[in-house]
């Protein structure tokens, strides 16, 4: 189906290492320098509720297909848990319940009354057409009545879904319900619910942490020099929006290779283009460098907003950056986390960079439940306070572990989830 603009957090796409792992690594890690107990740690390794579905469809040649469906809850602890719905043909149950945790951290470190969850369906939505993903869509969510609600678990979209996917979840869901209840799902059109500053909130988000990080390390972001790989949704707003703030992006990549100009990309050029031409390839925006290359670059910041496994422990030796943003998930490997440290680079985890989609996910959620709408630069500052308020926590989590930002920010995480749950205690 056509790619989404307005996706919620895509947590990550088959690399070669799962990015799973490489997160569990790290959240191994933190447990460990957080003496976290064994059974809260056993307690949070585990999801509390599993659902698999099964979803019959009638499809456009008369022949009835049956698709697998999953949600998978991970946890609830800080509330209402929320995740996105993944549509592909290699999605099963243990990618889920992986990416249902790593909701849980981000949603805690971004300070949001959320637990976390994900969801998926089996299929590959590349071979079906709008009227059978309609029908897949309204059939998962009516299977899952006892699961969605705006109070107990709200999805959001993730890969192969969009905001057309979550219209059909809201509508199946208030059909069932008797009553329009836009809060069961994020990430919907504006004109149904969604929230202004949504497209743009993980780029801005992006922007806000590398600010922040800018300011502990007393560099003026009006002398540093950007370099980002991906072009796509957060990739562009945060090349737009770090210029904005005075900052040189002097390359950019995407799928179809990459460009350097030591004075400067001309960013609004270079998104005009894209939207003609689906992506860099053919156009002049100055030399061309490859993504490899690109990642090596001199420069102050750098921004991999593309995809996982992108900085190993074989390229991390020649990383020039001072700070790393991760506006893509787990572009980093958990094997290059010691050698980046070692030299002195200030990484900005994902889980705490790209937090801005969620966090506008949670305005959304507000927004409905309230019935009044904000303004965008209403919903920009509050981004602005929320992200600012995130980093600072992190920050200071690692420099009391003496840590990384990653570990920090795991810490910070493991270390709010588990005070909440010996509060509420143990039911039974
Ligand atoms: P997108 O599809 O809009 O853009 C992806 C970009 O990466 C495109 O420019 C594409 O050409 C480029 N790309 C793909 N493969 C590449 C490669 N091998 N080398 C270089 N570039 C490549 O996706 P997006 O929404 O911008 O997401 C990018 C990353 O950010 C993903 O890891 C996603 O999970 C993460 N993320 C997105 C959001 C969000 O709100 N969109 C939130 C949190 C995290």
């Amino acid at each position: 189906m056509a790619e989404d603009t307005y996706k919620e957090p895509a947590p990550y796409r088959r690399g070669e290492a799962n990015p799973f792992d490489s997160m569990m690594i790290r959240f191994d890690k933190a447990a460990e320098m957080y003496k976290l107990d064994e059974g809260l740690y056993n307690y949070l390794k585990h999801p509390v509720k599993t659902v698999i579905v099964s979803i019959p469809v009638q499809m456009d040649n008369g022949k009835l297909e049956v698709f697998e469906g999953y949600r998978v809850i991970h946890d609830n602890i800080l509330g209402p848990s929320k995740g996105g719905i993944r549509y592909a043909p290699d999605v099963d149950l243990d990618e889920v319940k992986a990416l249902a945790s790593w909701m849980t951290w981000k949603c805690s470190i971004a300070n949001l009354p959320f637990g976390g969850a994900k969801g998926g369906v089996k299929c590959d939505p590349s071979k079906l057409s709008m009227t059978e993903l309609e029908k897949i869509t309204r059939r998962y969510t009516s299977n899952m009545l006892e699961i969605f609600g705006p109070d107990t678990d709200i999805p959001a979209p993730d890969m192969n879904t969009n905001e057309q996917v979550m219209a059909w979840i809201m509508d199946t869901y208030s059909m069932h319900r008797r009553k329009t209840i836009t809060g069961v799902v994020t990430g919907k059109p504006i004109i149904i619910g969604g929230s202004r500053g949504r497209r743009e909130a993980t780029g801005r988000g992006v922007m806000i942490a590398t600010l922040a990080a800018l300011q502990k390390k007393g560099i003026d972001v009006t002398k540093t020099t950007t370099v980002i790989q991906g072009f796509g949704n957060v990739g562009s707003v945060s090349a737009q929006l770090m210029r904005e703030k005075g900052s040189k992006v002097i390359a950019i990549s995407d799928v179809s290779g990459g460009y350097y100009d030591k004075n400067g990309i001309d960013i609004d050029m270079a998104i005009e283009y894209v939207k003609k031409n689906k992506n860099l390839g053919g156009g002049d925006f100055g030399t061309k460098v490859s993504n490899e290359e690109l990642l090596e670059l001199e420069c102050d910041i750098l921004i991999p907003a593309a995809k996982e496994d992108q900085i190993s422990a074989e390229n991390a030796e020649r990383i020039k950056a001072k700070i790393i943003v991760e506006g893509a998930n787990g572009p980093t490997m958990a094997e290059a986390d010691e050698i980046l440290r070692s030299k002195g680079i200030m990484v900005i985890p994902d889980i705490l960079a790209n937090s801005g989609g969620v966090i506008v996910s949670y305005f959304e959620w507000v927004q409905n439940r309230l019935g009044y709408f904000w303004e965008e630069d209403d919903v920009n500052q509050r981004l602005n306070r929320m992200m600012t308020e995130a980093f600072e926590n992190v920050y200071n989590t690692a420099i009391q572990y003496q840590t990384t930002l990653r570990l920090g920010a795991y810490i910070y995480a493991i270390d709010k989830v588990s005070k909440v749950l010996k509060l509420r205690g143990i039911y039974g």
